[in-house]
């Protein structure tokens, strides 16, 4: 059996009428940029992650990037960051002139390991970015409170985690701002680039509706540099379709993870641990084992999709050798960079496919 790891065809075949209507409802209206799509999208989504404000960009790199450009992020600064995340959340630091400053994670959750932040605080620090990686949010109370008390803002990189709660709150509603990304593989994905910026603050919140055209207001008067980040009408009409569904497409998420957690419990694998204060989406379901490149060798002849998120920790990136971390520097996210690997867990993953993705893993680990 072929399982793909996954399949955006199946969630289209779903819902066509409704995703082929808002398309051909802003092909007929020509409102391509910043049309009404998007500010109702904007507001469903503010809707749903209870902020004030919500301002869509062109993609989840650029929602951290104008987020960090309103905290004033400048050359010579630090932003604290985990060192086991996509490369865009460090990678928005340093093209403000900024330099990011890793921190390891917490070797059940992948994600940035609180009780490690403050030692990692200079007079230089400018803000502090937890990722919650995979779907699940970071432990936020210790990095506010730590933010509080140095005077830091916190950027959420929520770019996998929308609809993810943590103590209630909804991921990225709970810092300064709250950053998505819509790349068709995220849990509401669009049919291309797409992001945005949730925030409390008014003053905040407009200067990113700045920054997103070129930092004019009004048109063609500049008093800041900005960026051409806008989110395509197209894709604010396709996002508000999908967003209506998002809730029982994470439920359906859970369920599988469920599935996964049980049939591997009494084996040598670590699964995901989902924390009492967090309410999972599974954007990826991780497991850590010991022989991970002869599992993937495994997979891929049983014709089993999957990938490694992530296989090189960020303060090992080449790029990043002139800050000088050396191997060993972040050992947990070493280890994990060496034992991950994804497994479908999409919405429509079928039983069957998922009871031979099971019996494929059972067999490789207890053979
Ligand atoms: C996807 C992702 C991003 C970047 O989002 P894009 O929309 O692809 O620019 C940033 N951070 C994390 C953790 C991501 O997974």
């Amino acid at each position: 059996m072929k399982v793909p790891f996954l399949d955006l065809k199946r969630q289209y075949d779903a819902i066509k009428k409704e995703m082929d209507e808002a398309v051909f409802s802003v092909l007929f209206n020509t409102k391509f940029i910043l049309g009404p799509e998007v500010k109702s999208f904007e507001e469903k989504v503010a809707a749903y992650c209870a902020t004030k404000y919500a301002i869509g960009v062109a993609s989840g790199t650029d929602a951290l990037l104008l987020s960090l450009r309103v905290c004033e992020v400048k050359p010579g600064d630090e932003v604290i960051t985990t060192s086991f995340s996509f490369f865009a959340s460090a990678g928005v630091i340093s093209r403000l002139g900024a330099t990011p400053v890793f921190v390891d994670i917490d070797a059940d959750t992948y994600n940035i390991d609180p009780a490690q932040v403050e030692k990692k605080i200079s007079p230089k620090t400018k803000a502090i970015m937890p990722v919650h990686l995979f779907g699940q949010c970071a432990d936020m109370d210790p990095i506010i409170d730590v933010a509080k008390r140095h005077n830091l803002k916190v950027v959420e990189d929520a770019a996998q985690s929308i609809g993810a709660k943590y103590k209630g709150e909804k991921a990225g509603a709970i810092g300064d701002f709250g950053c998505f990304s819509f790349f068709p593989s995220k849990n509401l994905g669009g049919a291309g680039d797409g992001g945005m910026v949730v925030t409390d603050d008014p003053e905040m919140a407009e200067m990113i509706r700045i920054l997103r055209v070129h930092g004019s207001k009004p048109k063609y008067y500049h008093s800041i540099i900005g960026y051409n980040s806008r989110l395509d009408t197209l894709q604010a009409a396709i996002l508000a379709v999908k967003l209506k569904h998002l809730d029982d497409w994470s439920k359906k998420r859970r369920k599988h993870a469920e599935a996964y957690n049980s049939a591997f419990k009494d084996l040598d694998i670590i699964t995901p641990k989902e924390e009492s204060y967090s309410y999972h989406i599974y954007n990826q379901y991780t497991i850590a084992v010991k022989k991970r490149d002869e599992l993937r060798k495994h997979l891929k002849q049983k014709e089993i999709g999957h990938d490694s998120y992530y296989p090189v920790p960020l303060h090992l990136q080449e790029c990043y050798k002139f800050l000088g971390y050396n191997k060993g520097d972040l050992p947990v996210s070493e280890k994990r960079a060496e034992e991950v690997v994804s497994i479908p867990v999409y919405p429509e993953l079928t039983q069957q496919e998922q009871e031979y993705v099971i019996s494929t893993i059972k067999e490789f680990v207890t053979g």
